[in-house]
């Protein structure tokens, strides 16, 4: 059946123009299928937006990218030009600078084992740069045991296994007579790394998933294990010139876009994805009266997307809880100051206030929270060179209606990192949980995370296959998960299985 539909070269519906869609829809069109994009807003990319204002540009949503190889792996897949034709990458170095809650800072550089240690040798003393340097040698253990079945292949039937086994090979930890191992990244941090500073080095990269590291498994070592093993890159003019990169990509092999066309439905018959239903107002973009319904032989959808068929039994539910962010995009008169970091992660002075309002029982937004400040070294973003555009950004509880002074606090801590921010400002533009919801179609606005080896499977996202034949999902809610690496790994992998069949078990 399936491969009757492959020789046939098969129609394809793609719901949202997402960047694992979009990812999925390039690769599909090389294979000779006819790709055709739905997408219920203006434009593509999903979270991946720009936003302009008086000679300014601001990324609004992700604005780093880990682990480029996977979209270099796109375009080389799908045309002559690699990616680095299409845009300008930049590694950021320094990849990070820390301001810790005791006020000690530290700059971390950009991929290299050595330098990074060194840096929190010397910053934090009592040989903890040792101590994190052993720790990525073992993060690196749980990173090689999952990343074929959490990145690279469609999920495995027998998901479970990777719920069981904890990846990560955790050190005895004595405790009057008993010796246990870390099972939570929380517990890796305070048995492990032994420093607070240390500790919330490693939660936070949990915290910038929307993870919380109290119940992250001991596993998510493979988030800082990613950023240390393959950088941290820009995208010259920002992340929004990696969407178009990639739209164009899918334009150049034919896919075909109708944008503002909502899908409300996928359409079924005897068991098979038939096409899928639009929401009314588009019908000029099919021609001849062919109304609202579109036949395809294979559907796309995203993990997301309302009024999917059911799972099947014994099927990876979706990621659940999962916060939204608040960004506050600052246009500042005055020029960048040469050397300043790229990225500043500014840790909260209150970590249990901070986790308690995201993950507690009644979830808030976080009155003195974590806060990554962004100043692109960019001149594509400013009007010119005395003016500078920085981009402030906290996780905070999905359908969170955002308060002025809540903005004012965020502003706040990040003058911890930039003395003098609030005397700078011209203006500032608030973009909040809602914001999100209506650019990417997640509820609340909420923000998937990549998936992780956890208890019960709760950090897997469902597989790309579904129980109806010729339904397939795409994109951060769907596996291998949420980020722009997995997002376009989950297009490699639907690409796989509709292209070959079922059979079909990763690329690399
Ligand atoms: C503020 C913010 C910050 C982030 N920061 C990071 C980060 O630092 N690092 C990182 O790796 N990731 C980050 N992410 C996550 C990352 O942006 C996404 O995981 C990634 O872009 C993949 O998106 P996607 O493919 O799931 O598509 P999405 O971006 O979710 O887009 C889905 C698209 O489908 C469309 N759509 C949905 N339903 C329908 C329908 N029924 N009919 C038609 N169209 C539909 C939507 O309009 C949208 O265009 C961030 C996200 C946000 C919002």
């Amino acid at each position: 059946m399936v491969a009757d539909k492959v020789a046939g070269m098969g129609r394809i519906a793609v719901i949202g123009a997402g960047m694992g869609a979009l990812a999925a829809a390039a690769r599909l069109a090389v294979a000779g299928h006819r790709v055709t994009v739905y997408e219920r807003t203006q434009t593509y990319g999903g979270a991946v937006r720009r936003f302009e204002r008086d000679g300014f540009g601001f990324d609004t949503g992700p604005a780093l990218l880990p682990l480029p190889a996977v979209y270099r792996d796109l375009f080389v897949k799908t045309g002559k030009e690699p990616l680095e034709a299409c845009v300008e990458l930049v590694q950021v170095d320094p990849s990070a600078r820390h301001v810790f809650a005791d006020g000690t800072e530290v700059s971390l550089p950009n991929a290299s084992r050595a330098g990074v240690v060194a840096a929190l040798d010397e910053a934090l003393g009592a040989r903890a740069g040792q101590r994190w340097g052993d720790f990525l040698v073992r993060a690196r253990e749980a990173w090689d045991r999952t990343r074929r079945p959490l990145l690279e292949e469609p999920l495995w039937p027998n998901w479970s296994v990777l719920a069981d086994r904890e990846p990560y090979p955790a050190l005895p930890h004595r405790r009057l007579l008993r010796t246990r191992r870390a099972g939570t990244l929380a517990e890796v941090g305070a048995w492990e790394l032994r420093d607070p500073r240390l500790a919330a080095l490693l939660e936070g990269h949990a915290l910038a998933y929307g993870l919380d590291p109290r119940a992250a498994p001991a596993s998510a070592a493979v988030l800082p294990y990613m950023e240390h093993a393959f950088g941290t890159w820009y995208v010259r003019g920002g992340m929004r010139e990696l969407a178009r990169a990639v739209y164009e990509r899918c334009v150049a092999r034919r896919v075909e876009f109708v944008f503002d066309a909502e899908v409300t439905r996928v359409l079924e018959k005897d068991g098979r994805a038939v096409g899928v239903e639009l929401a009314g107002g588009t019908s000029q973009a099919f021609g001849s009266g062919e109304g609202r319904v579109v036949e395809a032989d294979f559907v796309v959808a995203p993990g997301s997307a309302a009024g999917l068929p059911a799972r099947a039994d014994g099927e990876v539910a979706p990621q659940q809880g999962l916060p939204s962010r608040l960004t506050v995009l600052l246009a500042l008169r005055g020029a960048r100051p040469e050397g300043s970091a790229h990225r500043t992660v500014v840790h909260t002075v209150d970590r249990e206030g901070e986790l308690e309002s995201l993950f507690g029982a009644a979830p808030s937004v976080p009155a003195r929270p974590t806060v990554t400040v962004l100043r692109p070294d960019d001149p594509g973003l400013v009007p010119d060179g005395d003016h500078e555009a920085l981009v402030l950004s906290a996780v905070v509880p999905a359908g969170a209606e955002i308060r002025d002074e809540q903005v004012d606090a965020l502003v706040a801590v990040a003058e911890r990192a930039v003395p003098g921010l609030r005397d700078r400002a011209l203006w500032r533009e608030v973009r909040t949980p809602a914001d999100i919801a209506r650019e990417t179609g997640a509820a609340g606005g909420a923000v998937p995370a990549p998936a992780l080896a956890a208890a019960g499977g709760r950090l897997l996202h469902p597989g790309n296959s579904t129980g109806l034949q010729g339904l397939f999902t795409v994109g951060g809610w769907s596996h291998p998960g949420g980020g722009l690496p997995h997002a376009g790994m989950s297009g490699a992998l639907v690409s796989g299985l509709i292209v070959e069949g079922p059979e079909f078990r990763g690329s690399q």
